[in-house]
């Protein structure tokens, strides 16, 4: 090989087609010779069948077809989110029109921890997070690689203000990058919060509130992780200004209902929030990572100021150019807005409404199915996409080793959750091209697993 084509440039679209025709190829196959929602065999069978496809990983003198042989390998390799039986995470299929925007940023590959490298991306990103930011009621959001950063961020920020004695207090229902924030911060443990019926409970927040001295920062939730359950927010917002306590709402998951008409209502109270996380790569279709932290007092960013000349000089910033460096506690940094802008305006409020709406309706056909059928137990009704179930009197080893039957045959994708002392499964829907057969046909793979080979 010579010098190998570079993906920008005058010459970078002819370099990347043909490779996107061996690209799309690759997927092809691979997702054919799969066949269903993830790999038959469990863990050792993909990984001898990687290890074949990899060969040498670094060979003394390059192989032209990797590109092909490994993209096969992974993709028949793959957890296919795309696949109706891939229902256990909040881990969602891509929009086709969202990869291909992402595809641009990797060519295109702008980096924003400074404007000259990358200045119309710097500017798209200040137009976007601004507009999302105001769907929440806030001012203005950094972009983060997820639900965990944001969280991390939204602690950080509370701390800057408050103090390195700030008591972060949650639900028990939140999500496990709340506790591990704390930790990470070198802030005090945590004040976890009874969640009784999967969601935080206001009158044991205020107790809690009382009792242990602050500066306090509440976390609540909008869509559990395990259940979609969504906290009381305008009643925890009370509970706050009374304690004048700073409120961060994790919406990573329920964060996409602000798009639906139909069901925004259910997050009302998110605009009392100081900061809220959102996750557009669940429910908005993106590719992994499509974080946000909205951020309500603009003030409280100037904790993130952080200056280097190379990237941020006083000079610089005095003649115009924007100064990114606080906007992320990174500093190489992905366009991620891109994919997210194009998203947005292709589809608009209502194409993405229609989404959500789509997949809560489907929670809800498979909350009946199973609610209907003799030989399972539904948890609750669905608040969200989620929807968790059991097979009637199943002990909790026999339910998980459903799941793990499931898995190891490549037949379905279901999650696990523990609610009221019990294991249940998780059905997490995000497909919006899932169609109710789909959903009687993954009941009756639970209720009739084909036969499993033992696990390894
Ligand atoms: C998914 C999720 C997170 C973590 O988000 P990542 O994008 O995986 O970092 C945090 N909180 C909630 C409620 C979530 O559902």
């Amino acid at each position: 090989m010579g010098r190998p084509p570079l993906a920008s440039g005058p010459h970078g679209p002819d370099a990347l087609r043909p490779l996107l025709d061996t690209v799309l190829d690759a997927l092809r196959t691979g997702t054919a010779a799969r066949g269903g929602p993830l790999p038959a065999g469990g863990p050792g069978t993909v990984a001898d069948r990687v290890a074949r496809a990899a060969g040498e990983i670094l060979p003394e003198h390059g192989d032209p077809d990797a590109l092909h042989t490994l993209v096969t390998a992974l993709a028949e390799g793959a957890a296919d989110p795309a696949h109706p039986r891939c229902a256990a995470h909040l881990h969602g299929p891509p929009l086709a029109v969202a990869t291909a925007a992402d595809l641009a940023a990797g060519a295109l590959n702008p980096s924003l921890d400074s404007w000259d490298q990358a200045p119309a991306a710097t500017a798209l990103e200040a137009l976007v997070t601004r507009a999302l930011a105001r769907e929440t009621g806030a001012t203005d959001a950094l972009v983060t690689t997820g639900g965990t950063e944001s969280n991390q961020l939204a602690a950080l920020l509370a701390r800057e203000r408050h103090g390195a004695g700030l008591r972060i207090v949650h639900g028990a229902n939140a999500h496990h990058s709340v506790p591990r924030a704390a930790w990470l911060l070198g802030l005090p443990d945590p004040v976890t919060v009874p969640a009784p019926a999967g969601t935080l409970d206001p009158a044991a927040l205020d107790e809690a509130l009382t009792r242990i001295p602050g500066p306090h920062l509440v976390v609540a939730t909008a869509g559990t992780t395990d259940a979609g359950a969504v906290d009381p927010l305008p009643e925890i917002a009370g509970r706050c200004t009374a304690h004048r306590a700073r409120l961060h709402i994790d919406a990573a998951y329920g964060g996409g209902l602000l798009f639906s008409d139909r069901h925004r209502t259910k997050l009302a109270g998110l605009e009392a929030a100081d900061t809220v996380a959102l996750d557009l790569h669940k429910l908005g279709w993106q590719p992994i990572a499509a974080g946000l932290l909205t951020v309500k007092d603009t003030d409280d960013l100037t904790a993130l100021h952080h200056h280097t000349d190379y990237l941020n000089a006083d000079d610089d910033t005095d003649a115009g150019l924007p100064d990114l460096l606080g906007r992320s506690p990174r500093t190489s940094r992905r366009p991620d807005i891109l994919k997210i802008a194009v998203t947005l305006r292709t589809l608009g409020r209502h194409g993405l409404g229609a989404l959500v709406d789509r997949v809560c309706a489907l929670a809800q056909d498979f909350a009946a199915l199973v609610d209907a059928h003799p030989r399972f137990e539904l948890h609750a009704p669905p608040t969200l996409s989620t929807v968790l179930f059991r097979p009637a009197h199943a002990t909790d080893t026999a339910v998980a080793a459903v799941r793990r039957t499931l898995l190891t045959t490549g037949s379905a994708v279901l999650g696990r959750a523990r609610a009221d002392g019990r294991l249940w499964l998780k059905a997490t829907l995000l497909n919006p091209h899932t169609e109710p057969a789909d959903l009687a046909a993954l009941l009756t793979l639970v209720e009739d697993p084909p036969e499993g080979h033992t696990p390894r």
